[in-house]
């Protein structure tokens, strides 16, 4: 018989009860350390005091009024995150996957009102994720995931990661757009180069097309940056965030330049919930702590110890580790055994970490953690790659 949960994901049985800052706690009272992050989502962790309290305030005053009116909450955070960031000007939504189609509407649109309607088509990389709605599944074009939906959506051209060659070669007439994660995070962590992506802003430059970066994983402070493509300093154009933007409250965004969103005019892109005034408080809570003094040096320092600590375990135990990869505390541990395997024997030794492609097991963990919760992660690493038996 089907669950009454549609049965679309393959969970574990482990439900939790609350969540402490960095440590999650299951309904049966086992404590978890929590280097998953709900995805990259819990950037705050748990239960953070001051997310509780934004939260709770607004509650009792005001959820959701449509954006039919202004709402004040949302104006402050766009303001927020133009102030920090390249854009001119912010949509928000609810979820990646809405900021991702809001973003191709826009590129498309670009062109369209400045007289060049035949360019709609996007390039996009191989192994990326983009979310699960039909446009953004044939954007990124993973068989499994498109597997039975229909005919692909059409307007997206799929090159290899990190060759510009091939992306030269992509461009045609038709080309409004170049989409890519910084960070590829479903795929395996796996980085784009800087100077690829200095380079991708160059052929966007040179052809007149827009340079639309995918931040909803890697973005938000997760690589000790705001937006992780200010590691390549460059400025992209469209941006699309989500994640832990929220810090676990759903919230997405489009950021934008003036320029790029010059065809997004009254009318042409809407949501009913998207901003509204309880996201929004807690997106603004979110910014207060990631915009004070010394919150990006602590996960750049914190990303550089946990990524020394992961190299030393990867030389320890080559027979089940292949390499770390990755950028600030958005990090891989490929493994030389089944990544999925790893993740359910870290989990029954107390660390939650998140499968990725390519046998890597992805660490997430929340930006607040302190050096004694890298100490022990990599112990529950360490523990378990000592009692690992070949084919457990
Ligand atoms: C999670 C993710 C998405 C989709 O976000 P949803 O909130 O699940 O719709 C899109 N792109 C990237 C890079 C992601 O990590």
């Amino acid at each position: 018989m089907i669950p009454s949960v549609m049965p679309t994901y393959g969970r574990s049985e482990i439900a939790f009860e609350r969540g402490e800052g960095v440590y999650l706690i299951a309904t049966d009272g086992r404590r978890y350390l929590d280097f998953a992050a709900g995805i990259a989502v819990n950037s705050l962790g748990h239960a953070h005091p001051h997310l509780v309290k934004a939260l709770q305030g607004q509650a009792a005053k005001l959820w959701h009024t449509s954006n039919l009116y202004t709402v004040p909450e949302q104006t402050r955070l766009a303001d927020r995150l133009v102030a920090a960031s390249f854009a001119n000007t912010v949509f928000f939504c609810n979820s990646g996957v809405e900021a991702m189609e809001g973003g191709i509407k826009l590129c498309r649109r670009y062109h369209h009102v400045g007289g060049n309607p035949q360019k709609w088509r996007i390039i996009t990389f191989e192994g990326a994720f983009h979310g699960r709605s039909l446009a953004t599944l044939s954007a990124a074009g993973n068989a499994k995931h498109l597997d039975g939906f229909g005919p692909r959506v059409d307007g997206f051209d799929q090159v290899a990661f990190n060759n510009l060659n091939e992306v030269r070669a992509a461009v045609t007439d038709e080309t409004a757009a170049i989409l890519v994660e910084p960070i590829q995070g479903e795929g395996g962590i796996r980085k784009a180069d800087l100077r690829f992506l200095k380079e991708l802003r160059t052929v966007c430059d040179e052809y007149g097309i827009l340079l639309f970066l995918d931040e909803i994983q890697c973005g938000m402070g997760r690589t000790g940056k705001l937006f992780a493509h200010e590691w390549a300093e460059i400025k992209p154009d469209v941006v699309a965030s989500a994640k832990g933007i929220g810090g676990g409250f759903p919230l997405g965004a489009i950021l934008a330049t003036e320029e790029a969103a010059r065809g997004m005019t009254a009318g042409l892109h809407g949501t009913t919930y998207g901003g509204n005034q309880l996201a929004t408080t807690v997106g603004n809570a979110v910014m207060d702590v990631m915009l004070s003094d010394g919150f990006m040096e602590n996960v750049q320092a914190m990303g550089e110890s946990l990524y020394g600590r992961l190299q030393a375990i990867v030389k320890m135990f080559p027979e089940i580790f292949k390499s770390v990869r990755g950028a600030g505390l958005m990090l891989g541990l490929e493994c030389a055994v089944t990544g999925g395997e790893m993740v359910v024997a870290l989990r029954e030794a107390g660390l939650l970490t998140v499968p990725a492609a390519e046998n890597v097991v992805r660490i997430l963990p929340p930006l607040i953690i302190e050096q004694a919760h890298i100490e022990e992660a990599a112990g529950i690493i360490e523990k378990v790659a000592v009692a690992w038996k070949p084919d457990a």
